[in-house]
């Protein structure tokens, strides 16, 4: 059996975000890199987007970049500009294509279906894949969309709409989000934050037809993508091993109030490759332990009190809007988030505190 200096478990976006990093600043010359992953081919299966607060790796992988965009509760919307962090969407597909393009020109790096095929016990180990063994109680951002295609020019692509309150709140935090990629062409989703007891997946498609009908006035489109899936907003149980860190979801990259987690995926990447050398003896890469606190708390308000989401993320916006932007991209300073959080309910908050 093959023997390597590094192993990647999980070649999805952390996996290939730090095999990617590696390669392009020479640290994969002398050394050998093992990536697992069982899917067999690469097709576009996501989008991420994120505020661009900082330079990536993948700037020709983006889709459509906005420098506005609006919030939307019942009758109310709020128009806010983000020109000096643009809202990025990245297109999976072209992502894992750059990046196999690249891994596949260096000898040193070799792709298995499955971790018994190799040796492990002397490697280094980078693992992706999360133990999401959840109790009832964790909640999830669960999420299903529609790229649809209309033959009129019926979006405004200078502009994208973030949340949109105005549906049905049912049990859960619900709402929608309208990326337009061009005057014909959009992202349109519905998000619910829940636990598992109160979700209900099998309405998804109906959900988005009655919103792009009924909300968007769109009455005749065609479907060229769909996507679904989830987020897990807690913290995973994977366990602690000398030759191993956990990275991207499993590592705790995704921020638990709001499921972001591609431009950490990028920090992590860029920390592991500055630390290589001497990885076993680094710190550990992890979000500042603030927004653990914070968020905690924002998750159980947000749990014990869904109906009052919308009216808490529109307030939020009435900060300035770099203040919320760096807030929700963990880049915030003691005064942005004390201006966020005399936004909030203080009562509420305070009771979930204590
Ligand atoms: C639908 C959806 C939309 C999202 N949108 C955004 C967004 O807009 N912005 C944002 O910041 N974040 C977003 N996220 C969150 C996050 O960025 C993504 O989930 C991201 O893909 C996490 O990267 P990852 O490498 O941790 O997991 P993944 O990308 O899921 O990679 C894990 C990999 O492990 C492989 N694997 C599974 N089992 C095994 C095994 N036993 N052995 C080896 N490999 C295995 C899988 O095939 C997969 O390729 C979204 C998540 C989802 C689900």
């Amino acid at each position: 059996m093959k023997e390597f200096d590094y192993i990647i478990i999980g070649g999805g976006c952390a996996g290939l975000s730090l095999a990617y990093e590696l390669n392009i600043h020479q640290k994969l010359k002398n050394k050998t890199l093992a990536i697992i992953e069982p899917r067999d081919n690469y097709i576009k299966d996501k989008t991420w987007s994120f505020w661009k607060i900082f330079s990536h790796n993948f700037e020709d992988c983006i889709k459509k970049s906005w420098n506005n965009f609006t919030i939307n509760i019942p009758n109310h919307t709020k128009y806010v500009e983000c020109k000096n962090t643009p809202y990025q969407t990245i297109d999976s597909g072209l992502f894992y294509d750059k990046i196999i393009n690249s891994l596949n020109q260096n000898n040193n790096i070799f792709f298995f279906k499955d971790i018994s095929e190799i040796k492990t016990n002397n490697s280094f180990i980078f693992n992706s894949v999360a133990d999401v063994t959840s109790g009832e109680d964790n909640l999830w951002q669960h999420f299903s969309g529609f790229e649809i295609e209309t033959n009129k020019e019926l979006f405004d692509e200078e502009i994208f709409n973030l949340m949109d309150f105005d549906c049905d709140q049912k049990n859960s935090v619900h709402f929608f989000y309208t990326l337009p990629y061009s005057k014909k062409k959009a992202l349109v989703e519905t998000t619910w934050i829940s636990d598992l007891k109160n979700i209900s997946i099998q309405d998804y498609d109906d959900q988005l037809n009655h919103y792009i009908g009924n909300n968007l006035k769109i009455k005749d489109y065609k479907i060229n993508f769909k996507e679904v899936g989830a987020i897990p907003l807690f913290n995973m149980k994977n366990k602690k091993k000398n030759n191993q860190i956990n990275i991207g979801t499993a590592g705790g990259m995704t921020r638990l109030s709001t499921g972001y987690t591609f431009l950490n995926i990028q920090e992590h990447s860029k920390y592991i490759r500055k630390n290589l050398d001497n990885i076993q003896n680094t710190n550990l890469f992890k979000l500042k332990k603030k927004y653990q606190i914070l968020d905690n708390i924002f998750l159980k308000v947000l749990k014990n009190n869904p109906q009052n989401m919308g009216q808490i993320f529109f307030n939020m916006f009435s900060c300035p809007p770099e203040t919320v932007i760096n807030f929700l991209s963990n880049k915030s300073s003691v005064f942005e988030d004390l201006l966020i959080i005399s936004k909030m309910p203080k009562l509420k908050f305070l009771k979930q505190l204590f």
